[in-house]
């Protein structure tokens, strides 16, 4: 921990009140993040964040801290990469222990073909700012020396990209980081206050209905996590989005060792060791669409088969807890970031199982566009008219190991 950073949080609730500049529907790390990107940067104040439960009770509080910018398109590498470089120096500007810690992560390798998308990763990764180095199964083995690199004698290992950038970071301290200092600036977040309609005149969003009565709003953003849908009936806009549930594991502590974060670009899971000793482990998202919350043995039993081919050590560790988080995944598994043809409504929507990433970045763009009325460079692709326009940000191959 840096000596600089306070341990402790303050908190400073409010009373909700009639009507504000900027209503945020959803206290995860997106709503946060926009909120106090408009008060430090814009010095914009006169915002709400409603949240429906408690702040990050959402996916920002649910998920396995990978924070990585190794995706496969130029637009995506960059936006990442600034979210990454972000993260570096979120502790000396908000003043919190986030427990930040650089890495690496390796990206394993078992076919030719998976071979060769990692030899593009890497370059199109370097090119877009992102370090990220092929390596042999020796210098894999040298990272983690845990690693079978013969895969339980049934995945061997060809090789690996290196992304030597990747971090974890703990997740609700991200939020509270978040929160601290949008409400230290003015900024209220109502928890316990879920948003039931959008108050519209016209053509025109504005403001929100709560249990409590309406809230009236200049602009209202939906940064709702897995609930975009229900947010975006309310205003008629139809989103390519299905709502995926995802889980993950932890087991029991093990000493401290494990260096790099492992992950499988076919057997599709991953596992990182937490400053606790414990191994976070994941794996793809569920196939069905579902809003469903239940945490399956069928989930646990392919996940733990798959990452103890890999690390054999992990057969002797006990499955501690084991959670689901329900996520919003766009048709061309990147964000949607932006205005939705209806004035006054912008969503920040789409961020799947990879959206842990990508807070500090998303939260600056939406709030620069928020203030300034006009789309970012960094955010300009992932605007939901790219679909009309059929300029889809194709990345699914970067999505699948969070
Ligand atoms: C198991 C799991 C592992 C993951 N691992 C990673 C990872 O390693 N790296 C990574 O980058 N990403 C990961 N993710 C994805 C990441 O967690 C999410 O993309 C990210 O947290 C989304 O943040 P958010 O602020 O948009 O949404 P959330 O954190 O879900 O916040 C949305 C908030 O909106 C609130 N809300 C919903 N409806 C309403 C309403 N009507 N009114 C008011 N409030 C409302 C919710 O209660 C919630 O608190 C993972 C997700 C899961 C579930």
């Amino acid at each position: 921990m840096n000596e600089f950073v306070e341990t402790l949080l303050e908190l400073q609730w409010h009373e909700p009140k009639r009507s504000y500049d900027v209503v945020i529907i959803g206290g995860g790390g997106h709503g946060l993040a926009t909120a106090y990107y408009l008060a430090t940067r814009h010095g914009i104040t006169d915002v709400a964040v409603l949240e429906a439960n408690y702040i990050g009770s959402g996916n920002s509080g649910r998920n396995t801290t990978i924070i990585r910018a190794n995706y496969g398109i130029p637009e995506a590498i960059r936006f990442y990469q600034h979210s990454l470089d972000l993260y570096r120096t979120l502790e000396a500007e908000t003043g919190c222990w986030i427990m930040h810690s650089t890495k690496g992560l390796l990206w394993l390798a078992h076919t030719e073909t998976a071979m060769r998308a990692e030899r593009a990763r890497c370059l199109l990764n370097s090119a877009c700012g992102a370090e990220t180095v092929m390596v042999t199964p020796e210098e894999a083995r040298r990272l983690c020396p845990q690693l079978d690199l013969s895969g339980g004698g049934r995945y061997p290992v060809l090789g690996a990209s290196h992304h030597t950038g990747a971090a974890t970071a703990r997740h609700d301290r991200v939020v509270w980081a978040y929160a601290q200092g949008a409400m230290r600036r003015g900024v209220h977040v109502l928890q316990h206050t879920p948003v039931t309609g959008l108050v519209r005149d016209g053509d025109r969003v504005t403001g929100v209905e709560t249990a409590n009565g309406p809230i009236a709003a200049g602009v209202v953003l939906s940064a709702v996590g897995g609930n975009v849908t229900t947010i975006a009936n309310y205003a008629d806009v139809r989103l390519p989005i299905r709502t995926h549930p995802l889980q993950a594991f932890v087991t029991n502590a093990y000493a401290q060792g494990l260096g790099p974060i492992i992950s499988d670009t076919e057997l599709f899971c991953y596992v990182s060791q937490t400053a606790r000793g414990q191994m976070l482990i994941g794996a793809e998202f569920d196939p069905q669409p579902s809003y469903s919350m239940q945490s399956s043995f069928g989930f646990l039993q392919s996940c733990t088969a798959k990452v103890s081919h890999l690390l054999p050590f992990l057969r002797d560790l006990r499955i501690l807890r084991q959670w689901t988080g329900i996520c919003d995944v766009s048709a061309d598994f990147s964000p949607i970031m932006g205005e939705t043809g209806v004035d006054g409504l912008l969503v920040t929507t789409g961020w799947g199982t990879w959206g842990f990433k990508a807070i500090p970045a998303g939260g600056e763009q939406m709030a620069e566009l928020i203030a300034t009325g006009r789309t970012p460079p960094l955010l300009a692709p992932f605007g939901l008219d790219r679909f009309a326009l059929d300029h889809a940000m194709a990345d699914q191959g970067s999505t699948g190991t969070r």
